[in-house]
């Protein structure tokens, strides 16, 4: 069910226009949840709790390597490593002893990822130290999944998964109930294309037809200007490449084709 919390930051997000809505609202949560992290989050023994198990993603950590305030980051390093030291065999003299590897010549088949990750930043639980099932490779638990999964997670990352799920779906409703966010939806340049499937999927769980197929003709259409639009920037930047345009000035189009591509491709 939609929650009223959500209604003022996505219409303030739906006023603004240029690139995707959705991609804005993820951006200003992931910001304040780094200032958060690396400011008053020191005194808030549950965020510290969190950011010690999950850690950051590469991405998030070259964020807060930008930021100024070093000590910060490196107090959450000093205990996230104890965390993740904890993950791993304290003596490795004494490990179990290990089956068989299979038949030679066998394909190496890809490491025991839980079957269904559709998050990277589900990957590590919170509570106590996750109770991976024992692998028969190695005779306990699997320290090549355990290194995979803590590689992928992410304290920042899993905020904005729990947001977006609850905004998504109160986009949907705020679609179905209010003709004047309809109209702002309308007015958008693009929904990437991360957002336009999440934002399709939420919504065919959420609405019913008409209200379903409206929304989804509305994006749809929205996507096909824009990607007409930008194919038409990106050719006429390549052809300003060619002898007989020399000297010739790109729109602002054409200059920012690349870019835009890319925001629209994988996401802000
Ligand atoms: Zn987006
Ligand atoms: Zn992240």
């Amino acid at each position: 069910m939609a929650e009223q919390i959500y209604t003022i930051p996505i219409n303030e997000a739906f006023e603004q226009s240029g690139g995707c809505p959705l991609c804005r609202m993820k951006k200003k949560l992931e910001r304040e949840s780094l200032d958060y992290v690396m400011g008053a989050a020191m005194m808030d023994p549950d965020v510290r709790i969190r950011t010690n198990r999950l850690g950051f993603c590469r991405r998030h950590y070259d964020d807060m390597l930008s930021m100024k305030n070093r000590l910060s980051l490196a107090l959450m390093l000093e205990s996230h490593l104890d965390e993740v030291s904890r993950l791993f065999p304290e003596d490795v003299s004494a490990l179990p002893k290990m089956p068989p590897p299979p038949a030679e010549g066998a394909p190496v088949p890809p490491p025991d990822l839980p079957g269904d990750l559709p998050e990277p930043m589900q990957a590590i639980p919170m509570g106590p130290p996750p109770r991976f099932a024992r692998f028969r490779r190695y005779g306990g638990p699997n320290p090549a999944q355990i290194a995979l999964m803590q590689s992928k997670s992410c304290y920042v990352c899993a905020r904005a998964a729990d947001f977006e799920r609850n905004v998504l779906s109160n986009v949907a409703h705020m679609w179905r109930r209010e003709s004047s966010f309809r109209e702002r939806f309308k007015a958008q340049e693009f929904f990437c294309l991360d957002h336009y499937g999440r934002l399709l999927h939420a919504a065919r769980h959420e609405l019913n037809d008409p209200s379903f197929r409206e929304l989804y003709q509305a994006m749809t259409e929205i996507n096909a200007r824009f990607i007409r639009q930008l194919r038409g920037d990106v050719t006429g930047f390549c052809r300003s490449f060619d002898h007989q345009n020399a000297g010739k000035p790109l729109t602002d189009g054409q200059r920012s084709c690349a870019e835009r591509s890319v925001d629209f491709l994988a996401g802000k």
